[in-house]
């Protein structure tokens, strides 16, 4: 089951309203910047229960994903209402996504585009329990590429997604399921569609959000928590040492929730079933 909402913007590119249609009918022209250069944004927000994770979060960083690409700021409250509508038409009883795409738009035209699909996806109970096997990738920046290169986009979550596609291709050549990415002067990055975390004790760490990476929502929301919990929770350096040191580890995102890690370029990790399953329960509850 799926649903889409086409967005409607004004001649300043703020959006002003959204329309339910077919989603299996045409949408996009195709000279749509989304299509051809992968010019653009967007926001995947889980959904449990027909009910949205941490959209807050979400729409926070698709607004700083618009800045970074010089896209109009956008009137939140319509993107909202879309999401809701597409959410509404979605199957409550299985585990769902929409995703929300604002791109530059047709070529020449100066106006975006914007649409919210959703749609139902598969389970991740065996993920959950198993964990995925990890293989470390140079993405061959160095740790500053943010701050001296920002044309770069690296934090931005835009639509060129053709590198992690790459990513998993190598990783399955590696007899891998994903893939943590480093920089090339030896520090851990993030996965091509996740955050890491690593547990020592009562510790829980992951990578600076100014290496160049995605700050996670998924991974804000778990520090917040976790803190609670009274876990100490870290933004650090981090180096492939770290993660063979650490007791756990993870690569969080908002669909798959949080995978444990189970092996790191064929090096046996521990996967922490009881954290995993609090971890996963945690986020499931904010459905709201
Ligand atoms: N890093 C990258 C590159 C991602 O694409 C994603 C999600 O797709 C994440 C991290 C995790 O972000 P979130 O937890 O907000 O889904």
């Amino acid at each position: 089951m799926t649903a889409l909402a086409l967005l409607t913007f004004g001649e300043d590119g703020v959006a002003t309203g959204h329309r339910l249609v077919d989603p299996d009918s045409p949408a996009l022209a195709i000279t749509e910047l989304a299509a051809t250069r992968g010019d653009g944004i967007f926001e995947t927000v889980g959904l449990v229960g027909g009910r949205t994770l941490k959209l807050d979060r979400h729409l926070a960083r698709f607004s700083s994903s618009a800045r970074m690409l010089d896209l109009p700021a956008q009137d939140l409250a319509v993107w909202r209402a879309a999401l809701r509508d597409v959410a509404a038409s979605l199957d409550p009883g299985r585990a769902s996504y929409v995703k929300l795409v604002l791109s530059r738009g047709v070529e020449g035209s100066g106006i975006p585009t914007g649409w919210a699909f959703g749609t139902a996806h598969e389970s991740y109970d065996d993920v959950h329990r198993d964990g995925v096997r990890v293989t470390l990738l140079d993405r061959g920046y160095p740790h500053d590429v943010a701050q001296t290169s920002p044309w770069l986009l690296q934090g931005a979550k835009t639509l060129s997604y053709a590198v992690n596609r790459a990513a998993y291709r190598e990783a399955a050549r590696r007899d891998a399921d994903d893939v943590i990415f480093t920089t090339s002067d030896g520090y851990l990055l993030e996965g091509p569609t996740s955050t890491i975390i690593l547990r020592s004790g009562r510790t829980l760490r992951t990578s600076r959000t100014d290496l160049g990476i995605l700050a996670g929502t998924t991974q804000a929301e778990l520090f917040d928590w976790a803190a609670t919990q009274g876990y100490t929770c870290t933004y650090d350096l981090l180096t492939p040492g770290d993660l063979a040191d650490a007791q756990a580890a993870w690569l969080v995102s908002s669909v798959r929730l949080c995978a444990p890690v189970r092996s790191v370029d064929g090096a046996a990790k521990t996967v922490d079933a009881d954290l995993t399953a609090a971890f996963n329960a945690h986020l499931r509850s904010l459905a709201g």
